[in-house]
């Protein structure tokens, strides 16, 4: 068994130096180095992450290993090679990363354990990540957790994104703490490791309806293990990556992290968007619901905290949002 992960670990880590050696020094990388320098990433960074090219071939890696006297069933068992269902060739091996740009992702240790790939240009699917293998765990790991673990624990707060990209564009301009998960919704696992080393989780999750839906139920998660929760916002359409390449890295840390909103502040604020607030029904229906959420929140200091808000923000006594609060809390009762 751990003989089996050994070999396993060191199939997946050549791997990454081979893909690694293709982007930086050959002919064949040439277009994923203009991929990624049109994307604002420069060749230190390609560095620090070992960012990697999987070249457009079926067979590269695989006669890669076989040279090297590796075994496919071995390669195949770290996900790097894929085994064809039916038809022609059925049960014959051929390399899972093609004509994609690739992201290792390591343990805690710094040990590669799998991969993310990026396809040059369009086409589908975009992303294709490693399989579950004996290393690999999409809920368990999350990318970059070993080079930010220090700046996390300093800063006691970790940044979560979607996207590797966004990962690594903000490395790029400083903002050391990002972490992302692998592809799948934020798991529990992956919460308490966030946990155990922050106090404080800034969610930063793409615009989009399935970014924001993802940083809904990624807050609750990471809530629920402890840490103080934000959320930063970003321009409608745009993902971090996006925004630091358009403004910078110090517009990022000061205008997105640094406002972001503390999760009940941010549920207050996306409740909103389904009433109409100009309306008078329409403001008193909010509230109503807005004490509803108040009235969940585990703590009294934060009920009264937010009642207060709720009163300043649409110029009502706080007795009467108090009296609703009663109400509505003897309900759930
Ligand atoms: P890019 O900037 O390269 O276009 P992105 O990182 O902004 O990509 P999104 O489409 O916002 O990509 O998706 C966020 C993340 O979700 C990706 O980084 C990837 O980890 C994961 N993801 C996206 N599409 C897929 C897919 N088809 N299969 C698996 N994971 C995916
Ligand atoms: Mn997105
Ligand atoms: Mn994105
Ligand atoms: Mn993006």
């Amino acid at each position: 068994e751990e003989a089996r992960k050994r070999k396993l670990r060191e199939v997946t880590d050549l791997a990454a130096r081979v893909y690694h050696h293709l982007l930086m020094e050959t002919e064949h990388g040439e277009a994923a180095r203009r991929y990624l320098k049109e994307r604002g990433i420069t060749p230190e960074t390609m560095v620090e992450f070992q960012l990697g090219y999987a070249p457009d071939s079926y067979h590269f890696l695989r006669s890669f290993l076989k040279r090297r006297n590796y075994d496919e069933v071995l390669a195949e068992e770290a996900g790097l090679l894929a085994r064809r269902e039916s038809g022609r060739g059925s049960g014959s091996r051929f390399d899972r990363f093609r004509n994609r740009v690739i992201f290792p992702i390591h343990d805690t240790q710094g040990r590669v354990i799998g991969f993310g790939g990026r396809l040059l240009g369009e086409g589908q699917p975009k992303y294709l990540n490693s399989p579950e293998t004996a290393l690999f765990h999409k809920g368990k790991f999350l990318f970059n957790l070993h080079r930010a673990r220090k700046a996390i624990r300093s800063a006691d707060q970790a940044v979560l994104f979607e996207g590797y990209m966004d990962v690594i564009s903000a490395w790029q301009a400083g903002i050391k703490n990002g972490l992302a998960n692998l592809g799948t919704s934020l798991t529990e696992a992956q919460a308490r490791v966030i946990r155990r080393n922050a106090e404080t989780a800034v969610l930063c999750y793409d615009s989009d309806p399935a970014g924001q839906n993802a940083a809904e139920r990624a807050m609750e998660m990471i809530r629920e293990q402890g840490c103080v929760v934000k959320v930063a916002q970003m321009p409608p359409g745009m993902d971090p990556d996006d925004y630091i390449r358009q403004r910078g890295g110090p517009a990022f840390s000061g205008e997105v992290i640094a406002q972001a909103l503390p999760y009940v502040s941010f549920k207050l604020e996306v409740l909103k968007e389904g009433f109409d607030l100009k309306d008078e029904e329409g403001r008193m229906r909010y509230l109503t619901r807005a004490v509803e959420v108040i009235a969940g929140l585990p703590r009294a200091i934060e009920r009264d905290h937010y009642l207060r808000r709720l009163a300043e923000e649409f110029h009502l006594s706080l007795d009467a949002l108090k009296q609703e609060h009663r109400r509505i809390a003897s309900k759930k009762k």
